[in-house]
């Protein structure tokens, strides 16, 4: 079996990165690694992954700064796993060009399922698959040719700015989302901190009219304090 893809660990704790490794490896994957941020960024363009994992503490670069700077020229998914986390730095990681993060301790699989999604979202983006694309699962449907957003059968009637943060949580799916990229994305322009609440009011609306139970959200989640995720399985 051939190398499908390529993921460079960024990580100074040799046991970590070790543990990292050895739980990622398989035939289809190369695993390449970097014990700081210079080796880091020489990796990543010397071998051109499609995941980088990034450890936020390095012992010669800040994390963020390190994310800014691959992510001017690097479209690999940056996953970023870290000990310490307030959300604020969860946030600021994520504006910074970081798809995913994952607090330490997390298990290997869990690790597994951010990487697939990931490894999904960049194949799909290569393949310049449009969009426009209908998703369905279970009990919701969503025509984006149409435009018609379908519940158990049934259509649902959304505004067009629910429409709008609906379809880019489905763009996003299985990722995290902050309220900053919600509110450029659904919004535009670039909108104070005021705004924030528009993404808590218009994501209620959303769960009243989609979710089972709009108290416990099955498909679109809180991630406190960052943003949300929409979860399809
Ligand atoms: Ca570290």
């Amino acid at each position: 079996m051939s190398v499908k893809y390529t993921i460079l660990i960024i990580e100074d704790e040799k046991p970590v990165r070790k543990f990292l490794s050895a739980g990622l490896h398989t035939e289809e994957c190369k695993i390449v690694e970097a014990a700081d941020g210079k080796e880091g960024i020489l990796f990543a363009t010397q071998y051109m992954p499609d995941v980088i994992l990034v450890d936020l503490g390095l012992p010669d670069v800040d994390g963020l700064d390190l994310i800014k700077r691959i992510r001017e020229w690097c479209k690999a998914a940056i996953i970023v796993i870290s000990a310490r986390w307030k959300e604020n730095e969860k946030v600021a990681a994520l504006d910074a060009g970081a798809d995913d993060y994952l607090t330490k301790p997390f298990g290997m699989q869990e690790l597994s399922a951010r990487i697939r999604v990931a490894l999904r979202h960049r194949s799909r983006a290569k393949e310049g698959e449009p969009e426009t694309l209908l998703f369905e699962n279970d009990f919701l449907k969503v025509d984006q040719v149409s435009r018609m957003v379908f519940l158990n059968g049934e259509v649902v009637h959304l505004t067009p700015i629910e429409y709008k943060l609906l379809t880019i949580m489905i763009k996003y799916s299985g990722k995290v989302v902050t309220h900053r990229q919600l509110l450029n994305e659904v919004w535009g322009g670039e909108k104070g901190d005021d705004f924030k609440q528009y993404v808590r009011v218009y994501m209620a609306h959303l769960r009243r009219k989609l979710e089972p139970d709009p108290a416990c959200p099955k498909i679109l989640i809180t991630e406190a304090g960052v943003g949300y995720r929409f979860v399809t399985d």
